[in-house]
């Protein structure tokens, strides 16, 4: 199984364990929370039915206060004091009803409390008419202790309910405390959990990275080997071919030269392949040395016209070289590799009889060189990629017209690392003109080992002059 496939695999193994696991963690700590806050809610409510207890016992107590003073002074303030107790008493009775509702036993303790707690102020109701009627006197004649009995009943059932709830709150207490504990652990769990995934992915993403660089690498390492490898045998059967095609180890049938001449033109072809995927190699890892130097633009436009000048005669195009003496600092080699490829191929897609320009314009910061032809010309939806390796925009010109597909690749790596643009500017059937510029300041190469970001910069920066300016026009 590929490497790449493995990966993704380990990959998505590992995203759906961690997913699981995740989704696990979250059920227990949303279960876990919601127990909290419950438990949490239950203690606050223990609470609150304790000191509502503690409120009633207070307002009996007060009650009971109030009646003595009056019976004792006849004091109206007394009255008023009871009247504001006995008052207070009946909502925080049906509050305690309230919150205990969803208790059958507590609610059974505070209808008992009530009933007493009516009868008791029905007594002390009577105490405080016999006072108003007959005096002090006609109260103690009464001799009636029913009133300290029923407070007495009161007292004690209203410790039995308190003690009842101080036990449910120690109770609830206890589970809120666990509920916390378990919450803190799951949290932990989580957090626990969250770094493994981020340490996995880092883990997996760097060992992914590294196969991947140590596959690309060893790929361009047997690219390179096989093409130097191919390189030297080959040149000797292409030389050996063309010393038999030119008749000076003897004479051959009419048939023969011309099959030996294919075969010349074959493997020309292909030691030009293996040189370009070489070159391409060299750029990719950045081997190719850049040696720049002063140099003179309009020689190394005539330089490059003059080697091209055979081809253009055998395919009857003339060439028309500017005149220039801009200096520029770069590597003389390597420009003229850019323009030799970029006049081959204008003179390859050119009619018979047609014309090729070559010039080198000096601008304010840069000298812009330009190849035109008037040949068959580039669609608009080509003018990007055919600047991408292996790009063409027939796919039999590479047969037809002998090309590799890589010469606009390699010119582009070169141009960049020379910190300049190329683009084409093409109209189908009318020709296509071809520029790259070098900058006259020193720069920084765009990209020493071609990068895609770096690529699709000069692929937009090209594509916004084709849609814009000519750049001559500036
Ligand atoms: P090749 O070795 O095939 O010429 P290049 O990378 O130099 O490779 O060019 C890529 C393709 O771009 C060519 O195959 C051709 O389809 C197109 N092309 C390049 N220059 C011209 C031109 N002057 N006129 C028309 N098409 C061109």
């Amino acid at each position: 199984m590929p490497i790449k496939r493995t990966v993704e695999k380990t990959v998505l193994t590992g995203f759906v364990i961690v997913l699981a696991l995740f989704g696990i963690v979250g059920v227990v700590s949303q279960r876990t929370i919601v127990g909290l806050v419950e438990d949490n809610q239950w203690v606050t409510h223990t609470h609150m039915v304790l000191e509502l207890l503690q409120r009633v016992s207070f307002d009996v107590t007060q009650a009971e206060a109030s009646v003595r003073g009056f019976v004792i002074t006849g004091n109206d303030n007394f009255e008023t004091q009871y009247d504001a107790a006995k008052d207070l008493i009946e909502p925080l009775l049906s509050d305690l009803r309230l919150q205990t509702s969803d208790n059958p036993a507590e609610q059974k303790s505070i209808a008992a409390l009530e009933s007493l707690i009516r009868e008791r102020f029905a007594v002390m109701d009577q105490g405080i008419q016999t006072r108003k009627n007959g005096g002090l006197n006609a109260v103690l004649a009464l001799r009636n202790n029913r009133g300290l009995v029923l407070s007495a009943q009161i007292s004690t059932l209203i410790a039995q309910m308190r003690s009842q709830e101080n036990r449910l709150l120690a109770e609830r207490n206890l589970r809120a405390r666990q509920s916390e504990r378990r919450a803190f652990v799951v949290v932990l769990l989580a957090v626990f959990l969250a770094m493994i995934a981020v340490m996995g992915s880092v883990f997996l993403v760097f060992r992914d990275l590294t196969r991947r660089r140590q596959i690309e690498r060893m790929k361009s390492e047997f690219v390179s080997v096989v093409s130097h490898e191919l390189r030297t045998p080959l040149t000797s059967i292409h030389g050996s071919l063309t010393l038999l095609a030119s008749g000076l180890l003897g004479p051959t049938t009419e048939k023969g030269t011309r099959m030996l001449e294919i075969a010349v033109t074959n493997t020309d072809r292909l030691i030009r392949l293996l040189n370009d995927i070489l070159d391409v190699e060299k750029l990719d890892s950045g081997s190719m040395e850049i040696r720049r130097r002063l140099c003179n633009g309009g020689e190394l436009i005539r330089n490059a016209a003059d080697v091209m000048r055979p081809m253009a005669q055998k395919h009857g195009i003339t060439l028309d070289v500017g005149e220039s003496e801009t200096a520029i600092w770069a590597d003389p080699d390597r420009l003229a590799q850019c323009l030799t490829n970029l006049l081959s191929n204008a003179i390859k897609f050119s009619d018979a009889g047609g014309r090729v320009r070559v010039r080198a314009v000096p601008t304010a910061a840069e000298l812009r060189f330009e190849v035109s032809d008037e040949g068959r010309g580039i669609p608009w939806s080509k003018q990007s990629s055919i600047f991408e390796r292996f790009h063409q925009v027939d796919a039999s010109d590479s047969r037809k017209k002998g090309g590799t597909g890589l010469g606009l690749a390699i010119s582009r790596s070169i141009v960049q690392q020379h910190g300049g643009r190329i683009w084409v500017e093409s109209e189908l059937g009318k020709g296509s003109t071809f520029f790259f510029t070098v900058p006259f300041r020193k720069v920084e190469p765009t990209n020493g080992t071609q990068s895609n970001t770096n690529q699709s910069a000069t692929t937009d920066s090209r594509r916004e002059r084709n849609a814009e300016t000519h750049p001559a026009d500036r």
